[in-house]
């Protein structure tokens, strides 16, 4: 058997701070998110992964960690989240953890004592230059807010690096104590019960800024140690990376089957994005082309909406302003010259039909769907609030004072909550589509139910099907457990589809899920109709 839990796991990505407050002092905590596992067991996702839940400054909303070995007091105890692995893991939910190594909070001890003196032990943890350094902004992750990725430190009278935000240094992860720690931190939340990592910024882990960047050098082989010291721990560990990088480079982050687990699959992100615009699959299917074929105890993981931006940097020019105006007009709502700040039913008008089109497609595309919380009952954004913060407001439960989610003064809220006419709290909540079987939540439970009925979707072989026609994208998934077949239609045009060649003559189609009941038998297979924004899953069953 080789089983791997993460192939059919459907993700579901959460901020502690923004989802549920138990204790009415405006920021989500521990208890508050038990209070809600039902709810998550009910839509159907099977893991959760929490964005970072240590003690922090919160000047980059916790990816500034101070202690890896603790819990955030503002979100609860060591104790509240056992509790949570122990009541989630009753309800068959894993848990998975953001693990930010590329950087500390520079309030963390370790850069304290690192900056104190030359002498301390934990000076080389961090990356300095006693020289100034050649480049001091070469790099920045964050243009147009980030200036620099050098800066003095008067009290260690050096430079010290760092990618992202001057109070994020670098980790140094050439020094082998780094690396022996950060294994300890890993091991730790094994020993609690993690079942894996959400592991940041991983392309930045991986370089060594005092080498010669020209030459493209990254150093893996700290992967495989760290992979080497924690996989014996526990076997059924994930690693589900964030590494952006071009699809030439994405090989070496798996190291066929012994590096990483899971990627985020980046370059389909941005041109599904490209498809949803030009009502087209071109571009989906070429972004599958060029996927590269992986080890099998690899996969790939699928989104949409993440907690940061859409990051199209990879479309060229033309395309990405392509989806700059069609889902980005305004300049408020684009960021870092790359991206778009908004949730996705904003940026489809609202219209539920593109939004279940959008979600329907990436539930069955190759990979294991993450989900962020708040989509499943289509909530917008915020665009007056900085940069990823839009996008990062607290979940709606009700047309209750604050959404039901904190009973705090409205001004002690971590972040407000959203009002407007179409996306605010009275009309979009948890409550309101929970009793409604038309609604968009009751639609993605059965989605996700049906989608547990097609285990090979996220599991088996894949294959492109032929469907003669531009607009339609048809998949065919192969495995042990059945065959399953999603065919997309991404204009809002009705048409036709003929499959009888991919498809043979199976001795019986279940139609698993769609936009409707079309009530498919085995001989339509060479004439499929799908309505505009169709889509229709099947499962093929034949006799030998
Ligand atoms: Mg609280």
């Amino acid at each position: 058997m080789n089983e791997r839990w993460f192939k059919q796991a459907v993700i579901y990505s959460l901020d502690v701070e923004t989802f549920q407050d138990s204790n009415g002092d405006g920021v989500g905590d521990i208890p508050g998110l038990i209070a809600r596992l039902d709810y998550l067991a009910r839509l159907g996702v099977t893991c959760l992964w929490l964005h970072p839940i240590h003690p922090t400054p919160d000047r980059d909303d916790g990816y500034d960690v101070a202690d890896y070995y603790g819990v955030n007091p503002r979100i609860g105890s060591l104790g509240d989240f056992a509790e949570l692995l122990h009541r989630a893991r009753n309800r068959g939910i894993r848990v998975m953890i953001d693990l930010v190594v590329n950087h500390t909070s520079n309030e963390h001890p370790w850069f304290q004592l690192s900056r104190s003196s030359p002498d301390s032990p934990y000076r080389d943890w961090y990356v300095w230059s006693e020289a100034r350094p050649k480049y001091l902004t070469e790099g920045v992750v964050f243009p147009g807010v980030q200036e620099r990725t050098w800066t003095w430190d008067d009290a260690a009278q050096a430079w010290y690096h760092h990618r992202f935000y001057e109070f994020q240094p670098d980790l140094n992860w050439a020094n082998r104590e780094v690396r022996l720690e950060i294994a300890r931190v890993v091991g730790f939340w094994l020993q609690m019960g993690v079942s894996g990592f959400r592991m940041d910024a991983v392309p930045f882990v991986v370089e060594d800024p005092r080498a010669d960047r020209a030459d493209g050098h990254r150093e893996f082989g700290w992967l495989d140690e760290l992979r080497d010291l924690i996989s014996w721990r526990q076997g059924d560990l994930v690693v589900l990376a964030e590494a952006n990088v071009d699809r030439e480079n994405i090989p070496e982050y798996f190291g066929g089957g012994h590096r990483l687990h899971m990627l985020f699959n980046f370059a389909l992100n941005e041109r599904i994005f490209l498809a949803l615009a030009r009502q087209s699959a071109a571009p989906i299917r070429e972004a599958l082309w060029w996927t590269p074929t992986i080890a099998e105890p690899c996969s790939w993981a699928t989104f949409l909406r993440l907690h940061d931006e859409i990051d199209l940097s990879r479309l060229s020019p033309g395309e990405r302003q392509e989806c700059f105006e069609a889902f980005g007009p305004e300049p408020e709502m684009r960021l870092y010259e790359r991206g778009i700040r908004r949730r996705l039913a904003p940026m489809l008008g609202g219209d539920r039909r593109r939004i279940e089109l959008a979600y329907a497609l990436q539930f069955s595309l190759p990979g294991t769907p993450v989900l962020r919380y708040g989509e499943e009952i289509g909530m917008g954004d915020d665009l007056s609030l900085p940069e990823r913060y839009s996008i990062r407001t607290p979940m709606q439960w009700s047309d209750k004072p604050n959404a039901g989610f904190s009973t705090a003064p409205e001004d002690r809220l971590i972040r407000p909550v959203i009002t407007d006419r179409d996306y605010g709290y009275e009309q979009v909540n948890v409550d309101a589509e929970r009793g409604d079987d038309e609604s968009l939540l009751a639609w993605f439970e059965r989605m996700l139910r049906a989608l547990r009925e097609c285990p090979e979707s996220g599991d088996g072989r894949w294959m492109l099907l032929d469907s003669g026609l531009e607009q339609v994208l048809a998949l065919r998934f192969d495995g042990r457990t059945g065959t399953t077949v999603a065919i997309t239609n991404l204009r809002d045009e009705p048409c036709k589809v003929d499959l009888s060649t991919d498809l043979g003559t199976p001795d019986l189609v279940l139609e698993m899920f769609a936009n409707r009941r079309y009530g498919t038998r085995p001989r339509d297979l060479a004439s499929l109709d799908l309505d505009g924004w169709g889509y229709r899953w099947l499962r093929l069953e034949f006799s030998n």
